[in-house]
């Protein structure tokens, strides 16, 4: 490694980023001096529950929501997604009996936060409807359109459809899905995890019901994330306790936490960060387009197609490479990336989203490579991060003597 080179590179913003130094500089008067909690009735408490409710306008403005009642605190991604599909199905289940199925229609290539929860809904007699994307990630209108039609005359609670994808970063065109299940009277929510922050989100243009995120994946911290949830949409709470949050989310409130999801939030939004962001698909598409110019059988899974990748994401499938050595070489090369979703680090198993898109053959599903970069690597580290990707992969088939490249 020269000495002009960068030290250890940071490529995996998508399982979770560093904080904002904004974010950091918001949540300290919490972590320090401005305890109270916000139920209270003495200056501390009334201070915080003011501050809380601004930021809470302040999150919802940003978000395009019409009202800060529709923003729901949340530890994060997680606890949104299983919120809003547990919530559904408890508040269907008063008036439905047991023996009458609830059907839920949902992606095959959403973060298990869904997918699971799903499968867990099994027990209450919810049925999973997962529709395929096409080869690039691309769940179509008509895809979602064939499903609903099929199951004209069942209960759906929802559609929830992902607005991108945390392992190959296509974005969905979720106006024109949310606007399919509205044709047929279901409420339609979107796990926005991957995109507020990175892309815009506007829940009022998009017109959802319900939209998930989470702070730690736009420079925020862990631990604090959102639901937003239309007034007109009908959901039982997943926490109950204390009454917090109009009673729909109970548990003492996470200030620090709130303070720096909406100090990153406004961050992300400011015309700089906007336009880092457009240099950053431009050294993206650069970084691609090296890696497959100077290795032999690589692809990049997702699509190209320009607006439609989250700007930070590349991803590939490496032939007769396997993704979780090539990890531990990057690690050792000086690069911090991951094989599939982070969730998936541990796993053999061929990511479900890589499986889904078409890419079935064992030489090439175990070799999957994400590199999820921030626009605040400089040009020099995106350069060099494409040299030690190449130099890896080589290195990996090598090790493994499944050499394609010598
Ligand atoms: N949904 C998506 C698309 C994600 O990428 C993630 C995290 O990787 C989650 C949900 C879970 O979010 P959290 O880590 O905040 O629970």
């Amino acid at each position: 490694m020269s000495s002009s080179s960068p030290s250890y590179i940071y490529a995996d913003n998508a399982a979770t980023t560093p904080l904002a130094p904004n974010a950091f500089e918001a949540m300290l008067p919490y972590l320090k001096d401005k305890y109270g909690n916000p139920s209270g009735i003495y200056g501390i408490a009334r201070s915080n529950a003011q501050a809380m409710n601004e930021m809470r306008s302040s999150i919802a403005n940003m978000l395009g929501a019409t009202s800060p009642n529709e923003i729901y605190l949340t530890s994060g991604g997680t606890e949104s997604d299983n919120w809003v599909l547990r919530g559904r199905i408890e508040h269907l289940r008063k008036t439905l009996p047991p023996e009458q199925p609830i059907y839920i229609v949902t992606s095959a290539i959403e973060h298990h936060a869904i997918l699971n929860t799903c499968k867990a809904l099994e027990a209450y007699n919810v049925r999973t409807v997962l529709i395929n994307p096409d080869s690039e990630g691309f769940i179509t209108p008509n895809a979602l359109e064939a499903a609903l039609s099929k199951h004209d005359g069942d209960t759906v609670a929802i559609v929830s459809i992902m607005y991108a994808n945390n392992e190959i970063g296509t974005i969905q065109n979720i106006k024109t899905l949310a606007e399919v299940a509205h044709r047929h009277g279901i409420p339609f929510h979107s796990d926005a995890v991957q995109a507020v922050g990175h892309i815009d989100v506007n829940v009022n243009e998009l017109d959802v019901d319900a939209l998930s995120l989470s702070a730690h994946k736009f420079n925020g911290p862990r631990g604090i994330g959102a639901l937003y949830l239309k007034t007109t949409l009908e959901v039982e709470p997943l926490i109950t306790g204390g009454g917090q949050e109009h009673g729909m989310r109970s548990g003492t409130e996470n200030m620090a936490g709130i303070a720096g999801m909406e100090a990153a939030l406004k961050a992300a939004q400011t015309s700089d960060c906007i336009e880092r962001r457009r240099t950053l698909a431009t050294l993206r598409d650069r970084l691609v387009h090296q890696v497959l110019n100077q290795t032999n059988d690589v692809v990049l899974t997702g699509t190209d197609a320009a607006g439609k990748r989250l700007p930070g994401n590349a991803s590939f499938c490496c032939k007769d490479v396997d993704g979780e050595l090539l990890t531990v070489i990057l690690d050792k090369e000086g690069v911090a990336a991951s094989t599939g979703s982070a969730c998936n680090t541990g796993s053999t198993k061929p990511s479900h989203v890589i499986t889904a898109i078409g890419i079935t053959d064992l030489h090439w599903n175990k070799g999957t490579l994400r590199l999820t970069l921030s626009e605040d690597m400089a040009e020099i580290e995106i350069e060099e991060l494409a040299q030690r990707t190449i130099r890896a992969i080589k290195k990996t088939r090598m090790i493994s003597g499944m050499d394609s490249d010598f």
